[in-house]
């Protein structure tokens, strides 16, 4: 004890330092914590953890798929078809993990889960409806470029990194993580290049489709912990991706000419006319099928690995109006808010909304453009309102924006395309 008093000592074994691997020591006093004790107290926090875990998802109160997408509706313009095929596929997933715990040994029916894989112009709300989703359930959600991922062994992210996002997402928490959501964006660009495989190994192509499905049915997987390049001296942490749920999303530029080609192929016989004559040409998407995706260059083995597909409708003039406003953080109110809090009230004439939209339109920026013209419009006045103690509320008329865009709207926003 006497030599204690001297010595730094781990205070749940109360060896001392000499006789231990590694001491954490405290820094009010001798007092540490060995590495032994560490990694059995380590053990212990994730067993509760685990414990936790399970109970939440008992107590998880499954939200119906009409309460989800009523949910969606709230930040989601429009994009009915799909927050309805989202609701139900992420409700059954929900109810198919709740099953899948309270299992019992003897019944052994095993529900499949339904990765989902969404098609829509860039723009149209498919991380919205993803991330949005996400906050809903409460679960770890992180966002995947797949443009970035080549087989491995090539320059370029394993697709095992897809997971060390989620991880991050989830505080490293495994047992959170199995059972989170990843978003594969811009699933389109990993297409086979060509129709012909044996010119060049296709590394960010097929190959990362090939080292994608795996991951996707539901194996153990090692997973980088930082990311990047796997390594062999490296350690992994271990993740069950069986229950993870996977949306991808992609552009698919020109998919409608396969769509097209296919209607087209298949209306033959004597109603065939007819049948080509009733389909809506401007709105080719929703004839969607899995091999068009195939058409497309996705292989076979991975649309199979994403039974629910949806697709997004391009936005017109009405949906980017009604974005602006309508949503439950639409960009007029953050923008509100953001002069709220100096003590501005800020206002828009509708005639300004109409102007940002037609812009939009005119210059094919889509949603996302919105936030840029926005931003060139009231950039100034985000500049000087804060040190004028004078002004308390300001209006944005459409001469004032027309006026601030003529300005500053840079060229690179509005280049012709
Ligand atoms: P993508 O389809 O390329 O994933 P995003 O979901 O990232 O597009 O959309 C970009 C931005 O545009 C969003 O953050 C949101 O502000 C706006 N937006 C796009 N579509 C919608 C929509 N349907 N409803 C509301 N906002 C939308």
């Amino acid at each position: 004890m006497g030599d204690k008093k001297q010595k730094a000592y781990c205070i749940f074994c109360g060896r001392g330092e000499n006789q231990v691997e590694y001491l954490v020591r405290s820094e009010l006093g001798l007092g540490g914590v060995c590495s032994d004790c560490a990694s059995l107290l380590n053990q212990m926090l994730q067993e509760q953890n685990r414990e936790k875990n399970a109970k939440a998802l008992e107590d998880y109160s499954l939200k119906t798929p009409q309460q989800i997408k009523l949910y969606l509706d709230q930040y989601v313009i429009g994009q009915d078809r799909a927050k309805k095929v989202l609701a139900v596929a992420v409700y059954n997933h929900y109810k198919r993990l709740k099953y899948f715990h309270g299992k019992k040994k003897d019944d052994d029916v095993e529900i499949d889960k339904s990765n989902i894989i969404m098609v829509g112009e860039t723009g149209t709300g498919k991380t919205l409806l993803a991330k949005t989703i996400a906050r809903l359930l409460d679960v770890p959600f992180c966002i995947a470029d797949a443009t970035v991922l080549t087989e491995a062994g090539y320059v370029g992210e394993d697709v095992e990194t897809v997971l060390t996002r989620l991880l991050q997402a989830s505080d490293y928490d495994v047992e959170r993580a199995k059972r989170g959501i990843v978003f594969i964006d811009e699933i389109d660009k990993i297409a086979r290049k060509s129709d012909n495989p044996s010119i060049t190994r296709d590394v960010s192509g097929e190959g990362v489709q090939q080292a994608l499905l795996k991951l996707l049915e539901g194996t153990v997987v090692n997973v980088p912990p930082q990311g990047g390049r796997k390594h062999p001296d490296q350690k992994y942490i271990q993740v069950d991706t069986r229950n993870i749920l996977f949306i991808a999303a992609g552009a698919f530029d020109g998919i409608e000419r396969k769509i097209s080609a296919r209607l087209n192929s298949n209306a033959i016989g004597y109603s065939a006319r007819e049948e080509r004559e009733s389909i809506d040409k401007d709105n080719l998407l929703q004839y969607l099928q899995p091999q068009d995706l195939k058409s497309f260059g996705m292989i076979p083995e991975l649309i199979g690995r994403f039974p629910v597909l949806t697709h997004l409708d391009s936005l017109d003039e009405k949906a980017l109006r009604l974005i602006l406003t309508e949503p439950k953080n639409s960009l007029i109110k953050q923008y509100k808010k953001l002069f709220a809090i100096d003590g501005v009230e800020l206002s828009f004439e509708d005639a300004a909304l109409d102007y940002f939209v037609s812009l939009a339109i005119k210059y094919k920026l889509g949603a996302r453009g919105l936030k840029g013209i926005i931003e060139t419009v009231i950039m100034d006045l985000m500049f000087s309102t804060p040190d004028d103690k004078q002004c308390k509320s300001v209006v944005i008329t459409a001469e004032y924006a027309k006026e601030q865009i003529e300005k500053n709207g840079s060229s690179l926003l509005f280049e012709e395309r």
